[in-house]
């Protein structure tokens, strides 16, 4: 018998027309740096998400780093970020030099707790040491309950830096997920909903801000004929070539959107009538992209991804809160409420199950049975 592909977590799937963009890129000899495909990609990706304007990096990562330096975030600088998200949401804060303060989760959308930002918010204020930004991420692309996390942040005078690498074309409250804050952020790493095999994007409603983050993004070079810098920038600019993937990527997000929604809802249907399992579900307050579908177990999560390793599947543990990271031993942490750690608790209990668009409905079903079997056997 033939061997099944290994089943991915979520992996790229190209729509067709990437080859196209890729090719005029050649044709014309735009190779590098920047070109049509980047300028085109940048509207594009301004008009789909509804904002003003969108500059294309190279990560998403530096995507949040140039937000952070457009802030003039420096040394002792505070920024609040939330907890349970990938590292790559709160390095930037350490790259300039500033004080991370992680915010918890709250328990609906997995996303920062607003019970726990304004007690942080509070206490911080009465110090006279407000941050000088919130970076609130929107977690497996669920959007954070903005109207909430907005009004403190409003109050305190505080920007917000929408981390929605995880959440392209998710919606809160009919707008789109990215336009939450004063930049929001978006990443074409390999692994997300669309993707250039690597990339980023900022967003803005300040076109002047975003024209200052192009200067960051090419070296800080000044206009003049010869190479002339009066400030640090950085190397960090999407190339030509692989905004052109990006521009075929996004003409079938919505159908990757509706691949990905339709992949959570088998998987609540078929094994939230099961024992020891929770399929996520959707918040009340906004529409997901459901980039990945996740569960909460009451068995080690270890087991059941150990259990799919072996049938040559692949799952993953949720992202281990900040918090909790060695690195950031040393840093300040506001629970979601007193005894109440919903970031550790969620880490402890979920598990991230195969999302990928390239995964047949029999492939699903083989999960869902593999996962089925063993809870009915063990729990
Ligand atoms: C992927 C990701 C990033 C970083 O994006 P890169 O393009 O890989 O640099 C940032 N934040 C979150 C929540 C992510 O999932």
């Amino acid at each position: 018998m033939e061997e099944r592909k290994r089943i991915y977590l979520s992996s790229p799937n190209m729509g067709g027309l990437e080859q196209q963009y890729i090719k005029e890129a050649f044709d014309t000899n735009w190779i590098a740096p920047l070109g049509n495909n980047v300028n085109q990609f940048e509207k594009e990706i301004a008009r789909y998400a509804g904002v003003e304007g969108a500059v294309a990096l190279s990560s998403g990562t530096a995507a949040i780093h140039l937000g952070l330096v457009l802030l003039d975030i420096g040394r002792d600088d505070v920024v609040f970020c939330s907890s349970l998200t990938f590292i790559a949401s709160a390095n930037p804060i350490l790259y300039q030099d500033a004080t991370p303060v992680f915010i918890d989760s709250e328990p609906e959308s997995w996303n920062m707790s607003p019970e726990a930002l304004e007690k942080a918010m509070k206490e911080y204020a009465a110090k006279g040491k407000k941050p000088k930004a919130v970076i609130i991420v929107n977690l497996y692309g669920q959007s954070a309950d903005y109207n909430r996390l907005q009004a403190i942040c409003a109050l305190y005078e505080v920007p917000i830096i929408e981390d929605a690498a995880e959440s392209l074309g998710a919606e809160y409250g009919g707008k789109m997920s990215g336009t939450f804050g004063k930049f929001g952020v978006f990443s074409f790493n390999g692994n997300k909903i669309i993707t250039t095999s690597g990339g980023g994007m900022l967003v803005s409603e300040d076109t002047v801000a975003l024209e200052k983050a192009r200067f960051y993004a090419t070296q800080a070079r000044e206009k003049a004929k010869h190479y002339q810098h009066e400030k640090i920038g950085y190397n960090y600019r999407l190339s030509n070539v692989l905004a052109g993937i990006g521009r075929g990527q996004l003409q079938i997000l919505p159908e990757r959107i509706e691949q990905k929604r339709r992949i959570a809802r088998r998987y609540a249907e078929r094994l939230n009538s099961m024992p020891g399992i929770r399929v996520t579900t959707e918040a009340v307050h906004g529409k997901s992209n459901c980039w990945l579908t996740t569960a909460l177990l009451d068995i080690q999560p270890e087991q059941i991804i150990d259990l799919l390793e072996s049938y040559n599947i692949e799952s993953r543990p949720v992202w281990k809160p900040l918090h909790l990271q060695p690195v950031f031993k040393e840093v300040a942490y506001y629970a979601h409420q007193k005894n109440e750690d919903v970031g550790k608790n969620l880490f402890e209990h979920g598990i991230c199950l195969p999302s990928d668009t390239n995964m047949t409905d029999e492939e699903q079903d083989e999960v869902i049975d593999i996962l089925s079997n063993h809870l009915k056997e063990n729990v």
